[in-house]
């Protein structure tokens, strides 16, 4: 008898085995055996996605009804934690989709997620409004000091409950429903909102065909709108397009009003033109839906919704932090803009300062005031030897070491793969990608095709990071040099790489209030022009000399030059985002009318238009910053204060410093409150005024 069960174990056991061996003619369906299990992206194609991710959802459906369906009391392990494991196949697939329809997406998956978005909205309220599967989250969090629980564990199970209850799970079942009904057209129309905004932004092109038309332009700027132009098919001509590298050198340096009016007023009105791709009643629709849905929860407003999970914890935390800022920055602005007027002038221009030529005059007097313009130091920053430089502090920091591998499948050619070490041991893998193109969106950003953990025996997840920028093109005869600030916001998006790479925690799933979230990232802005690092890795890309010290203290000097303005139009589009956010009724919005009047409020002056108008501000309607893009200054308040924490020791490669930044801080994820682990890190609270010094706003 015991020798048979043994013999019919075996034999299950080898019919199991073989069962792994048969591969699925769907890539998604199989493990990857590619290095380090990243995605095998040269085999996956546009029709998988959609049969892997059903098959997920039904196997989380099933896993689900394992755990509603258990017999035996509910406690961490049974609930929680089967919880928190359940749906891997659905988030494998879903963080492969989501990473290429940013990076590069096509007709095709623009479709998919169209089709995905109300599947997808269903499927995640089937789970949080189960009513067995809350009891069950509920009872556990009753009983929680019953359990002996980890510190990370017990935050799971509060933000587990926590969840729960703001997605409506203690709601009676009509207003389930109607819940229902809510999330499942926000979904659709925040899709929407996404996809206009790409076709607006690709399908503006200004192309210039006479030499007159390009006076004023750099050499540099000329040869990269030449590039564009031929690979548009336009060989001999020149284009400029809505992308912020094509756009802001044309602005700066051309010499032509009318097509810098016409160039920035393409850019500023994308979504607002009342053609098929207009997004203000699209924006209308999910204003009104969150205040729903925010008041269906017990909520005042959308806001008070969001923020209770971040740092800020309540809106009039935020209006308050933003007007300190607003009134120190706005004065500098306006005196920024009289400065520029009086130029105007003195050159005999018989007109009033408009938002786009706000750039070419600034430049004129940053070039008059410091000899500093950009185009005299992008030859210091060829993009590889930023990435070299932005690795070198990562090692000295952290003792990351960074090899470039050419055996790993990519998803484009631009894709520049590392596998991450430290000591020899394992770290991780990066994958920078940083041209524009038209498949991909605009901005730059860091995800994770799969995020660090362990997995439910406790063994080490290696995380697959991806960061994507839009940075200048190399041209016909040059590599891609970049301005200060792209090379700034590659140290910005390594900060996110960084946080990723490094997290060391045991739960999947933990997410990171967005007002803390950027504090890794922005921090790592601070090493980017400081002397000790440039020397490493600003060097000319034809001779290779080191960028010298007068153009680096020149940089220095100029590096609180403008912030007027770079403050006061971040902040507009922070309190945009709250207004929409602060509404406490459902009303059909007249959009341009709400966006003037807001900003009136505020006192903004004309000749600056918010970072992001309504129409493209993605970050709020599409990206999942609603009641959330105040997260930067905020942040900044923290990175500029953490900073200090290096220079106080004379040494910005402090490793004593790194290390706790990087176990108080880094390693931890969302598995700890932001204030706290803050405080772990520096010992105190932050204050407003590094910010403020900082920007030179003081
Ligand atoms: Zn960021």
């Amino acid at each position: 008898m015991k020798k048979s069960l043994l013999f019919i174990s075996c034999l299950i056991i080898i019919i199991a085995g073989c069962k792994k061996e048969i591969k699925s003619e769907n890539p998604l369906l199989n493990e990857w055996d590619t290095p380090f299990g990243v995605p095998p992206f040269d085999q996956i194609m546009a029709k998988h996605y959609i049969p892997a991710i059903l098959k997920g959802m039904d196997e989380q459906r099933n896993e689900i009804r394992t755990i509603i369906t258990n017999r035996a009391e509910p406690d961490f392990n049974n609930t929680i934690k089967a919880l928190t494991y359940s749906g891997e196949l659905l988030n494998k697939v879903s963080r492969v989709f989501g990473a290429l329809n940013s990076a590069n997406t096509n007709d095709s998956l623009k479709a998919i997620s169209r089709e995905l978005a109300p599947i997808t909205a269903k499927h995640r309220d089937d789970i949080n409004l189960n009513d067995t599967l809350f009891r069950r989250v509920r009872s556990v969090y009753e009983n929680r000091d019953k359990f002996k629980l980890t510190e990370e564990e017990k935050k799971l199970l509060e933000d587990t409950y926590r969840d729960f209850i703001r997605s409506g799970a203690a709601l009676s079942p009509e207003d389930k429903d109607k819940l229902r009904k809510i999330n499942k057209e926000l979904s659709l129309l925040q899709v929407k909102f996404g996809q206009n905004l790409l076709a607006e932004t690709n399908g503006f092109k200004l192309i210039l065909d006479k030499k007159e038309d390009l006076s004023g332009l750099p050499d540099g700027v000329i040869a990269q709108a030449a590039a564009m132009a031929k690979s548009l098919g336009m060989d001999g001509k020149w284009v400029f397009t809505l992308q912020v590298p094509s756009m802001t050198p044309f602005l700066q340096y051309s010499d032509r009003r009318d097509l810098r009016e016409k160039l920035f007023t393409a850019y500023f009105m994308k979504g607002d033109n009342d053609n098929e791709f207009d997004n203000k009643q699209i924006i209308a629709g999910i204003v009104k839906l969150r205040v729903e849905k925010a008041k269906l929860l017990g909520y005042k407003s959308f806001a008070y919704f969001t923020l209770e999970r971040n740092m800020a914890k309540t809106p009039e935390k935020v209006f308050e932090f933003l007007g300190q800022v607003w009134d120190a920055a706005l004065p500098v602005a306006k005196a920024e803009a009289t400065a520029q007027q009086e130029l105007i002038d003195k050159e005999g221009g018989k007109f009033k300062l408009a938002p786009w030529d706000w750039w070419y005059y600034t430049e004129k007097i940053k070039k008059e005031k410091y000899d500093l313009d950009d185009e005299i130091t992008r030859p210091y920053f060829r993009i590889d030897n930023v990435m070299e430089g932005m690795f070198y502090v990562a090692n000295r920091l952290y003792g990351l070491t960074f090899t470039r591998r050419d055996d790993i499948p990519k998803y484009h050619p631009d894709v520049n793969t590392f596998e991450v070490t430290r000591e020899g041991k394992h770290v991780g893998i990066l994958m920078i990608d940083n041209y524009p193109r038209p498949s991909k969106n605009g901005g730059a950003w860091c995800g994770t095709y799969r995020s660090q953990r362990r997995d439910i025996k406790g063994k080490m997840i290696y995380p697959v990071v991806t960061m994507v920028t839009n940075s200048s093109l190399p041209s016909a005869d040059k590599p891609s040099l970049l301005t200060a600030l792209e090379a700034e916001t590659l140290f910005h998006e390594f900060g996110h790489a960084l946080n990723n790479l490094l997290s060391n925690i045991t739960y999947p799933g933990s997410s990171i209030p967005r007002d803390f979230v950027e504090l890794p990232s922005q921090i790592m802005e601070h090493w980017v022009l400081e002397p000790e690092v440039l020397k490493v890795y600003a060097k000319h890309y034809q001779t290779g000399e080191i960028i010298p010290a007068e153009i680096v203290e020149k940089l220095d000097k100029a590096s609180k030059f403008n912030t007027g303005f770079i403050t006061v139009e971040y902040l507009a589009a922070s309190l945009l985002d709250m207004e929409y956010h602060s509404l406490t009724e459902p009303v059909d919005l007249d959009i341009r009318d709400f966006e003037n009047k807001a900003m009136q409020k505020y006192g903004l002056i004309s000749e600056i238009k918010p970072r992001y108008r309504s129409t493209y501000f993605n970050h709020i309607f599409a990206g999942g910053y609603s009641a959330g893009y105040y997260s930067y200054i905020w942040c900044e308040v923290l990175d500029a204060d953490a900073f200090q924490a290096f220079k106080e020791t004379g040494d910005i490669f402090n490793r004593e410093v790194a290390a706790k930044f990087e176990n108080e801080i880094l390693s931890k994820g969302g598995t700890r409150d932001p204030l706290e682990m803050y405080i772990a890190f520096r010992g105190k609270e932050p204050g407003i005024d590094a910010l403020l010094e900082n920007r030179g706003l003081k």
